[in-house]
Protein backbone atom coordinates (compact mmCIF):
# COMPACT_ATOMS: atom_id res chain seq x y z
CA UNK A 1 0.00 0.00 0.00
CA UNK A 2 1.10 4.03 -0.92
CA UNK A 3 1.99 5.73 2.32
CA UNK A 4 0.11 8.70 1.15
CA UNK A 5 -3.65 9.83 0.30
CA UNK A 6 -5.54 12.22 -1.11
CA UNK A 7 -7.54 14.69 1.02
CA UNK A 8 -9.49 17.49 1.24
CA UNK A 9 -8.28 19.87 3.78
CA UNK A 10 -9.65 22.85 5.11
CA UNK A 11 -6.27 25.60 5.62
CA UNK A 12 -8.69 28.52 6.65
CA UNK A 13 -11.23 30.64 5.98
CA UNK A 14 -12.26 30.00 2.05
CA UNK A 15 -9.09 27.97 1.68
CA UNK A 16 -9.78 24.26 0.69
CA UNK A 17 -6.93 22.00 -0.95
CA UNK A 18 -6.71 18.78 -2.14
CA UNK A 19 -3.42 17.23 -1.01
CA UNK A 20 -1.25 14.16 0.18
CA UNK A 21 -1.42 12.95 3.82
CA UNK A 22 -0.02 10.26 5.31
CA UNK A 23 -2.29 6.79 5.18
CA UNK A 24 -3.53 6.81 8.80
CA UNK A 25 -2.38 3.38 10.65
CA UNK A 26 -3.75 0.75 12.91
CA UNK A 27 -2.25 1.81 16.44
CA UNK A 28 -4.55 0.18 19.37
CA UNK A 29 -5.52 -3.56 18.81
CA UNK A 30 -9.11 -2.31 18.40
CA UNK A 31 -8.40 -0.19 15.60
CA UNK A 32 -9.76 -0.81 11.75
CA UNK A 33 -8.51 0.85 8.80
CA UNK A 34 -11.14 1.79 6.74
CA UNK A 35 -10.40 2.85 2.66
CA UNK A 36 -13.62 5.61 2.24
CA UNK A 37 -15.96 5.15 -0.40
CA UNK A 38 -18.52 7.74 0.11
CA UNK A 39 -19.12 10.88 2.55
CA UNK A 40 -22.06 13.33 2.83
CA UNK A 41 -21.53 16.82 2.78
CA UNK A 42 -22.48 18.12 5.88
CA UNK A 43 -23.92 22.20 6.73
CA UNK A 44 -21.08 22.01 9.26
CA UNK A 45 -18.79 20.91 6.73
CA UNK A 46 -20.05 24.30 4.96
CA UNK A 47 -20.42 26.55 7.93
CA UNK A 48 -16.03 25.19 8.62
CA UNK A 49 -15.40 26.55 4.76
CA UNK A 50 -16.97 29.70 4.85
CA UNK A 51 -16.22 30.93 8.63
CA UNK A 52 -13.80 28.57 9.83
CA UNK A 53 -15.51 28.05 12.93
CA UNK A 54 -18.28 27.02 14.64
CA UNK A 55 -19.26 28.55 17.59
CA UNK A 56 -16.37 27.11 19.89
CA UNK A 57 -14.67 25.06 17.45
CA UNK A 58 -12.65 27.33 15.46
CA UNK A 59 -10.54 25.52 12.95
CA UNK A 60 -6.33 26.51 13.78
CA UNK A 61 -4.83 24.08 12.06
CA UNK A 62 -5.19 22.31 9.08
CA UNK A 63 -7.61 19.89 8.94
CA UNK A 64 -9.33 17.30 6.34
CA UNK A 65 -13.40 17.91 6.63
CA UNK A 66 -16.31 15.04 6.23
CA UNK A 67 -17.73 13.08 8.60
CA UNK A 68 -21.35 11.36 7.37
CA UNK A 69 -18.76 8.57 6.06
CA UNK A 70 -18.75 4.71 4.89
CA UNK A 71 -16.49 2.63 3.51
CA UNK A 72 -14.29 -1.04 3.23
CA UNK A 73 -12.35 -2.28 6.03
CA UNK A 74 -8.98 -3.05 4.70
CA UNK A 75 -7.18 -4.02 7.65
CA UNK A 76 -7.94 -4.77 11.30
CA UNK A 77 -6.12 -4.99 14.77
CA UNK A 78 -5.93 -8.07 16.88
CA UNK A 79 -9.01 -7.45 18.69
CA UNK A 80 -11.45 -7.08 16.00
CA UNK A 81 -14.08 -9.48 15.85
CA UNK A 82 -17.25 -7.21 14.57
CA UNK A 83 -15.69 -6.75 10.85
CA UNK A 84 -13.64 -8.44 8.71
CA UNK A 85 -11.37 -7.29 5.65
CA UNK A 86 -13.80 -6.58 2.90
CA UNK A 87 -16.20 -6.07 4.60
CA UNK A 88 -18.73 -2.57 3.54
CA UNK A 89 -19.40 -0.37 6.98
CA UNK A 90 -20.79 2.67 8.37
CA UNK A 91 -18.30 4.68 10.65
CA UNK A 92 -20.45 6.73 13.71
CA UNK A 93 -17.93 9.52 13.62
CA UNK A 94 -17.42 10.35 17.04
CA UNK A 95 -15.59 8.33 19.65
CA UNK A 96 -15.99 9.28 23.49
CA UNK A 97 -13.67 8.49 26.10
CA UNK A 98 -16.23 5.76 27.66
CA UNK A 99 -14.95 6.48 31.10
CA UNK A 100 -16.89 10.00 31.98
CA UNK A 101 -20.46 9.71 33.60
CA UNK A 102 -22.20 10.94 30.38
CA UNK A 103 -20.69 7.41 28.45
CA UNK A 104 -20.97 5.60 31.63
CA UNK A 105 -24.71 6.33 31.40
CA UNK A 106 -25.54 5.87 28.16
CA UNK A 107 -25.05 9.30 26.67
CA UNK A 108 -22.37 9.24 25.21
CA UNK A 109 -22.79 11.93 22.67
CA UNK A 110 -22.55 14.29 25.63
CA UNK A 111 -18.84 13.03 26.84
CA UNK A 112 -16.61 16.17 26.72
CA UNK A 113 -14.06 14.12 25.40
CA UNK A 114 -15.51 12.82 22.60
CA UNK A 115 -12.90 12.90 19.26
CA UNK A 116 -15.46 13.99 16.56
CA UNK A 117 -14.71 13.58 13.02
CA UNK A 118 -14.11 17.04 11.00
CA UNK A 119 -14.94 18.87 14.84
CA UNK A 120 -11.45 20.97 14.55
CA UNK A 121 -8.57 20.08 15.69
CA UNK A 122 -9.99 16.10 14.51
CA UNK A 123 -9.67 15.21 10.72
CA UNK A 124 -12.74 14.08 9.26
CA UNK A 125 -13.24 11.54 5.92
CA UNK A 126 -13.04 13.85 2.77
CA UNK A 127 -9.94 11.36 1.93
CA UNK A 128 -9.01 7.60 1.27
CA UNK A 129 -8.71 5.76 4.60
CA UNK A 130 -9.22 6.81 8.22
CA UNK A 131 -8.90 5.00 11.25
CA UNK A 132 -12.07 4.19 13.96
CA UNK A 133 -12.28 1.53 16.54
CA UNK A 134 -14.51 -1.62 15.86
CA UNK A 135 -17.40 -0.14 17.93
CA UNK A 136 -17.98 2.75 16.00
CA UNK A 137 -17.66 1.02 12.50
CA UNK A 138 -20.81 -0.92 11.47
CA UNK A 139 -21.34 -3.78 8.98
CA UNK A 140 -23.53 -2.64 6.17
CA UNK A 141 -26.31 -5.18 5.48
CA UNK A 142 -25.73 -6.62 2.31
CA UNK A 143 -28.15 -4.98 -0.08
CA UNK A 144 -27.24 -1.52 1.26
CA UNK A 145 -25.47 0.75 -0.62
CA UNK A 146 -22.28 2.92 0.61
CA UNK A 147 -24.68 6.32 -0.12
CA UNK A 148 -27.02 4.17 2.69
CA UNK A 149 -24.60 3.53 4.65
CA UNK A 150 -23.28 7.53 4.70
CA UNK A 151 -26.47 8.61 5.17
CA UNK A 152 -26.92 6.86 9.18
CA UNK A 153 -25.24 9.81 10.24
CA UNK A 154 -28.39 12.63 9.54
CA UNK A 155 -30.54 9.46 10.00
CA UNK A 156 -28.81 8.82 13.51
CA UNK A 157 -29.67 12.53 14.70
CA UNK A 158 -33.65 12.32 13.40
CA UNK A 159 -33.32 8.82 14.97
CA UNK A 160 -32.18 10.66 18.66
CA UNK A 161 -34.11 13.51 17.80
CA UNK A 162 -37.73 11.38 17.80
CA UNK A 163 -36.50 9.64 20.98
CA UNK A 164 -35.78 13.01 22.76
CA UNK A 165 -39.61 13.54 21.72
CA UNK A 166 -41.41 10.47 23.09
CA UNK A 167 -42.64 9.68 19.90
CA UNK A 168 -44.97 6.77 19.39
CA UNK A 169 -47.60 5.27 17.77
CA UNK A 170 -50.49 7.27 16.81
CA UNK A 171 -48.90 10.75 17.56
CA UNK A 172 -49.08 13.97 15.89
CA UNK A 173 -45.71 15.46 15.26
CA UNK A 174 -44.36 18.90 13.16
CA UNK A 175 -41.37 19.08 12.17
CA UNK A 176 -40.06 22.52 10.99
CA UNK A 177 -37.72 22.82 8.00
CA UNK A 178 -37.21 20.29 5.17
CA UNK A 179 -33.27 20.00 5.04
CA UNK A 180 -31.74 16.68 5.13
CA UNK A 181 -31.61 17.17 9.13
CA UNK A 182 -35.57 17.28 9.04
CA UNK A 183 -36.28 14.95 6.12
CA UNK A 184 -34.26 12.23 8.52
CA UNK A 185 -36.62 13.32 11.42
CA UNK A 186 -39.62 12.87 9.41
CA UNK A 187 -38.68 9.44 8.30
CA UNK A 188 -37.48 8.93 12.35
CA UNK A 189 -40.88 10.02 13.57
CA UNK A 190 -42.52 7.91 10.62
CA UNK A 191 -40.26 4.73 11.91
CA UNK A 192 -40.98 4.89 15.55
CA UNK A 193 -45.44 5.31 14.87
CA UNK A 194 -46.38 8.90 14.45
CA UNK A 195 -49.30 8.51 12.29
CA UNK A 196 -49.69 12.04 10.83
CA UNK A 197 -46.14 14.29 10.42
CA UNK A 198 -46.70 17.88 9.81
CA UNK A 199 -43.59 19.48 7.73
CA UNK A 200 -42.94 23.31 7.57
CA UNK A 201 -40.26 24.56 5.05
CA UNK A 202 -40.62 28.81 2.75
CA UNK A 203 -38.72 26.51 -0.57
CA UNK A 204 -41.39 24.30 -2.20
CA UNK A 205 -39.60 21.51 -3.51
CA UNK A 206 -38.37 20.79 -0.17
CA UNK A 207 -41.79 20.50 1.10
CA UNK A 208 -42.45 18.11 -2.22
CA UNK A 209 -39.64 15.73 -1.60
CA UNK A 210 -41.14 15.89 2.15
CA UNK A 211 -44.50 14.35 0.54
CA UNK A 212 -42.82 11.80 -1.29
CA UNK A 213 -41.16 11.21 1.65
CA UNK A 214 -43.90 10.53 3.94
CA UNK A 215 -45.34 14.09 5.14
CA UNK A 216 -48.91 13.44 5.28
CA UNK A 217 -49.13 17.20 6.00
CA UNK A 218 -47.29 20.12 4.07
CA UNK A 219 -47.15 23.69 5.40
CA UNK A 220 -45.20 26.66 2.93
CA UNK A 221 -43.35 28.52 6.19
CA UNK A 222 -43.03 31.26 3.39
CA UNK A 223 -46.30 32.20 2.47
CA UNK A 224 -48.89 30.16 5.15
CA UNK A 225 -50.02 30.79 8.52
CA UNK A 226 -48.11 28.23 9.88
CA UNK A 227 -49.59 28.31 13.84
CA UNK A 228 -53.32 28.22 12.00
CA UNK A 229 -52.50 25.65 9.50
CA UNK A 230 -51.33 23.16 12.37
CA UNK A 231 -54.51 24.48 14.63
CA UNK A 232 -56.24 23.59 11.79
CA UNK A 233 -54.94 19.89 10.81
CA UNK A 234 -55.15 18.89 14.66
CA UNK A 235 -58.74 20.22 15.09
CA UNK A 236 -57.30 22.72 17.98
CA UNK A 237 -55.35 20.57 20.19
CA UNK A 238 -52.01 20.96 18.84
CA UNK A 239 -49.61 18.33 18.47
CA UNK A 240 -47.50 15.75 20.23
CA UNK A 241 -44.02 16.71 19.22
CA UNK A 242 -42.60 19.47 17.70
CA UNK A 243 -39.45 19.10 15.78
CA UNK A 244 -37.29 21.96 15.43
CA UNK A 245 -34.94 21.30 12.46
CA UNK A 246 -34.88 24.79 10.99
CA UNK A 247 -32.74 26.88 12.90
CA UNK A 248 -34.47 30.17 11.64
CA UNK A 249 -34.75 32.98 13.78
CA UNK A 250 -38.51 32.48 14.62
CA UNK A 251 -38.67 28.72 14.64
CA UNK A 252 -38.16 27.85 18.07
CA UNK A 253 -40.51 30.22 19.16
CA UNK A 254 -43.09 28.95 16.27
CA UNK A 255 -42.77 25.68 17.70
CA UNK A 256 -43.26 26.93 21.83
CA UNK A 257 -47.01 27.57 20.39
CA UNK A 258 -47.68 24.22 18.47
CA UNK A 259 -47.21 21.18 21.21
CA UNK A 260 -50.78 20.20 22.97
CA UNK A 261 -50.84 20.36 27.09
CA UNK A 262 -48.33 18.57 28.11
CA UNK A 263 -46.41 17.89 24.40
CA UNK A 264 -42.66 18.46 23.72
CA UNK A 265 -40.68 20.42 21.56
CA UNK A 266 -37.33 18.90 20.82
CA UNK A 267 -34.32 21.58 19.42
CA UNK A 268 -32.03 20.22 16.72
CA UNK A 269 -31.56 23.37 14.35
CA UNK A 270 -29.17 25.90 15.66
CA UNK A 271 -29.99 29.57 15.00
CA UNK A 272 -27.73 32.26 14.54
CA UNK A 273 -28.04 33.86 17.32
CA UNK A 274 -27.52 31.81 20.56
CA UNK A 275 -30.23 32.70 22.79
CA UNK A 276 -33.85 33.98 22.63
CA UNK A 277 -36.67 34.82 24.67
CA UNK A 278 -38.25 32.08 26.33
CA UNK A 279 -42.48 32.27 27.19
CA UNK A 280 -41.73 31.07 30.46
CA UNK A 281 -45.69 31.16 32.00
CA UNK A 282 -46.96 29.40 28.82
CA UNK A 283 -43.89 26.80 28.81
CA UNK A 284 -44.73 25.99 32.43
CA UNK A 285 -48.44 26.08 32.48
CA UNK A 286 -48.54 24.27 29.56
CA UNK A 287 -45.87 21.58 30.88
CA UNK A 288 -43.80 21.40 27.95
CA UNK A 289 -40.97 19.56 27.61
CA UNK A 290 -38.04 21.47 25.92
CA UNK A 291 -35.33 19.37 24.90
CA UNK A 292 -31.98 19.67 23.34
CA UNK A 293 -30.74 17.22 20.84
CA UNK A 294 -26.82 16.82 20.44
CA UNK A 295 -26.11 14.67 18.07
CA UNK A 296 -26.79 10.88 19.45
CA UNK A 297 -25.94 8.20 20.71
CA UNK A 298 -26.88 4.31 20.38
CA UNK A 299 -28.58 5.23 17.11
CA UNK A 300 -26.81 3.12 14.34
CA UNK A 301 -27.93 0.27 14.80
CA UNK A 302 -31.70 0.92 14.73
CA UNK A 303 -31.20 3.37 11.91
CA UNK A 304 -29.11 0.48 10.08
CA UNK A 305 -31.77 -2.25 10.62
CA UNK A 306 -34.53 0.41 10.01
CA UNK A 307 -33.28 1.16 6.05
CA UNK A 308 -32.36 -2.23 5.76
CA UNK A 309 -36.04 -3.16 6.60
CA UNK A 310 -37.12 -0.28 4.02
CA UNK A 311 -38.84 1.49 6.54
CA UNK A 312 -37.13 4.21 6.07
CA UNK A 313 -35.64 6.00 2.59
CA UNK A 314 -31.98 7.38 2.72
CA UNK A 315 -31.20 6.69 -0.64
CA UNK A 316 -33.04 9.00 -2.25
CA UNK A 317 -31.91 11.85 0.21
CA UNK A 318 -28.29 11.78 -2.08
CA UNK A 319 -29.57 14.51 -5.25
CA UNK A 320 -25.73 14.85 -6.56
CA UNK A 321 -22.42 12.96 -6.50
CA UNK A 322 -18.67 14.45 -7.17
CA UNK A 323 -15.36 12.80 -7.12
CA UNK A 324 -13.05 13.39 -3.74
CA UNK A 325 -10.75 15.25 -6.52
CA UNK A 326 -13.75 17.80 -6.86
CA UNK A 327 -14.68 17.95 -2.52
CA UNK A 328 -14.30 21.63 -3.21
CA UNK A 329 -16.98 21.65 -5.86
CA UNK A 330 -19.45 19.82 -3.89
CA UNK A 331 -19.17 21.84 -1.08
CA UNK A 332 -20.27 25.11 -3.14
CA UNK A 333 -22.58 23.14 -5.16
CA UNK A 334 -24.03 22.26 -1.57
CA UNK A 335 -24.48 25.62 -0.40
CA UNK A 336 -25.41 27.67 -3.52
CA UNK A 337 -28.02 25.33 -5.03
CA UNK A 338 -30.17 24.70 -1.78
CA UNK A 339 -33.44 24.57 -2.94
CA UNK A 340 -32.26 22.08 -6.00
CA UNK A 341 -30.11 19.77 -3.88
CA UNK A 342 -31.22 17.20 -0.67
CA UNK A 343 -27.68 15.92 0.12
CA UNK A 344 -24.16 16.16 -1.72
CA UNK A 345 -22.46 12.85 -1.58
CA UNK A 346 -18.60 12.93 -2.14
CA UNK A 347 -17.39 9.31 -3.29
CA UNK A 348 -13.99 8.24 -4.25
P1 LIG B 1 -30.65 22.93 5.92
O1 LIG B 1 -30.20 24.35 5.96
O2 LIG B 1 -30.45 22.15 4.67
O3 LIG B 1 -32.21 22.86 6.26
C1 LIG B 1 -32.89 23.84 6.96
C2 LIG B 1 -34.23 23.98 6.27
O4 LIG B 1 -35.02 24.90 7.02
C3 LIG B 1 -34.12 24.52 4.85
O5 LIG B 1 -34.79 23.66 3.95
C4 LIG B 1 -34.77 25.89 4.96
O6 LIG B 1 -35.43 26.26 3.76
C5 LIG B 1 -35.75 25.66 6.09
N1 LIG B 1 -36.24 26.90 6.72
C6 LIG B 1 -35.70 28.14 6.74
N2 LIG B 1 -36.52 28.99 7.39
C7 LIG B 1 -37.59 28.27 7.80
C8 LIG B 1 -38.78 28.60 8.51
N3 LIG B 1 -38.99 29.83 8.96
N4 LIG B 1 -39.66 27.61 8.74
C9 LIG B 1 -39.43 26.34 8.29
N5 LIG B 1 -38.33 25.98 7.62
C10 LIG B 1 -37.42 26.94 7.38
O7 LIG B 1 -29.94 22.23 7.17
P2 LIG B 1 -29.94 20.71 7.68
O8 LIG B 1 -28.68 20.06 7.27
O9 LIG B 1 -31.22 20.04 7.35
O10 LIG B 1 -29.86 20.98 9.25
C11 LIG B 1 -30.94 21.61 9.93
C12 LIG B 1 -30.49 22.25 11.23
O11 LIG B 1 -30.05 21.24 12.13
C13 LIG B 1 -29.32 23.22 11.11
O12 LIG B 1 -29.56 24.33 11.96
C14 LIG B 1 -28.14 22.41 11.61
O13 LIG B 1 -27.12 23.25 12.14
C15 LIG B 1 -28.80 21.60 12.68
N6 LIG B 1 -28.14 20.35 13.06
C16 LIG B 1 -28.11 20.09 14.38
C17 LIG B 1 -27.58 18.90 14.83
C18 LIG B 1 -27.59 18.61 16.30
O14 LIG B 1 -26.91 17.67 16.71
N7 LIG B 1 -28.31 19.37 17.09
C19 LIG B 1 -27.03 17.99 13.92
C20 LIG B 1 -27.09 18.29 12.56
C21 LIG B 1 -27.65 19.48 12.14
ZN1 LIG C 1 -16.83 10.28 28.11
Amino acid sequence: MADTMKAAVLHGVEDLRLEQRPIPRLERPEDVLIRIRAVGVCGSDIHYYRQGRIGDFVVEAPMILGHEAAGEVVEIGPEVANVKPGDRVAIEPGVPCRKCEACRTGRYNLCPDVVFMATPPVDGAFCEYVVMPWDYVFPLPEHLTFAEGAMMEPLSVGFHAARRGGVTVGDVVAVLGAGPIGICALQACRAFGATTVIITDPVPQRLDFARKMGATHTINAGSEDVAARVADITGGRGVDCVVECAGAPNTLALGLSLPRRGGSVVVVGLPAMDSLALPVGYVTRMELDVKGVFRYANCYPRALAAVAAGEVDVQSLVTHRYPLDQALDALLFADEHKSECMKVLVEN
